[in-house]
């Protein structure tokens, strides 16, 4: 390990949210609610499930290189040219091969302080320099980081909506950040998230993309479309800018399933509205009974919830603790510098009464 550079050597282990196992064995518990990695408590579409097993006979045959169908299939959706798309082993592969093709050691990278945490390891993986930027009210400072741009920039992050916080940015403030970004700057607006925004605050990225060639637009299907096991995300960017993204990634990057799945719920409008009603209501359902215990919590545009424990009567590490002795995997954000909140996906109804009610149970005492 002594012959990997000081930046490899110098990157935080990603602590990722307990596997369902592994709490099961851990506390010797049945059951598991697991409202820690905002995936889809709906699952996935029937119609991808379908699909996925038709091309499971197909396994031997590796999967098109080019992503054919589901580019054209994205490319009728959003109205972009194919030139313009990247296909990626979701969308952290995108965020990922953003950074290697765009930095080098002593270029830098814009992001905001508790944004997605994946865009600082992106970034020291190629030795660059990551620049944080303090939020406001939990979300970006757009001014701020427009003003954090050095002649070393290359990429800027923006994740709308923002995890963990659930914050959004409207499209004006967006589009007044990208005529403050010079030209050798690279913004990537990451929307992992949008299909969980009510239809007053959706926006045309894609009209956006195409007004500003320096912006570069990642979507994912593991939220909204519940993919998120099968890996594939996308990216829609100006086709000279696609080009060295596909350059740079691995030519089988996207499985056959993943590509099948993806084209299959692209087309299943009901099951994304289905999914949308049912966040919807799940938040309401657990921002009232926040509301009820005297939780602070960050208003959400997207599937989860960020509370703040702070005036709790016990750690935010603590109160995780007995969630996971219940069987109940919430996300603890102490890696995002949040050491007194949680982050809890929305669920099904059942699922949000039973973490409703332990929640009630453990600040109780
Ligand atoms: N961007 C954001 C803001 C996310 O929260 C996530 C998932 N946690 C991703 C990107 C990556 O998702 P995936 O790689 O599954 O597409």
């Amino acid at each position: 390990a002594d012959v990997a550079p000081e930046y490899i050597r110098g990157l935080p282990p990603y602590v990722p949210g307990k596997p369902s196992s592994e709490v099961r064995r851990e506390q010797g518990v049945d059951s598991i609610t697991k409202l820690a990695s905002n995936e889809n408590p709906l699952g996935a579409s029937p119609k991808a499930i379908a699909a996925v097993s038709a091309v499971m006979q197909g396994m031997a045959i590796y999967p098109d290189p080019t992503g054919y169908d589901l580019k054209m299939a994205l490319c009728n959706r959003y109205g972009v040219q194919p030139e313009q798309i990247v296909l990626g082993n979701g969308s952290s592969e995108l965020l990922d091969l953003c950074a290697r093709a765009f930095l080098v050691n002593g270029s830098e990278a814009v992001y905001s302080q508790y944004s997605f945490i994946a865009y600082p390891v992106a970034v020291k993986c190629v030795g660059a320099t990551g620049v944080s930027v303090p939020a406001m009210d939990y979300g970006h400072d757009l001014d701020r980081m427009a003003a954090a741009i050095t002649e070393r920039t290359r990429l800027v992050f923006v994740a709308n909506p923002n995890n963990p916080t659930g914050t959004l940015l409207t499209e004006a403030q967006i589009r007044g950040f990208m005529t403050q970004v010079p030209q050798h700057v690279l913004v990537i607006l990451d929307e992992a998230y949008t299909e969980y925004l009510p239809p007053e605050k959706r926006m045309d990225s894609m009209a956006l993309q195409h007004e500003f060639p320096n912006m570069v637009v990642l979507r994912t299907f593991s939220k909204a479309y519940g993919l998120a096991g099968v890996r594939v995300g996308f990216a829609v960017a100006h086709p000279s800018v696609a080009d060295l993204l596909n350059r740079t990634r691995l030519v089988f990057n996207v499985n056959a399933l993943a590509q099948a799945a993806a084209v299959a719920a692209l087309g299943d409008d009901e099951f994304v509205a289905r999914t949308y009603e049912t966040n919807r209501a799940g938040q309401q359902q657990l921002t009232a009974a926040f509301e009820r215990m005297g939780l602070p919590y960050v208003p959400s545009y997207a599937n989860f919830v960020l509370v703040d424990f702070s005036g709790a009567n016990l750690p935010a590490g603590e109160i995780n603790k007995q969630l996971l002795s219940r069987g109940i995997i919430v996300r603890p954000v102490a890696p995002y510098g949040l050491a007194q909140h949680l982050r809890m996906t929305v669920g099904l109804p059942e699922e949000n009464d039973i973490l409703i009610s332990a929640l009630e149970e453990i600040l109780k005492k």
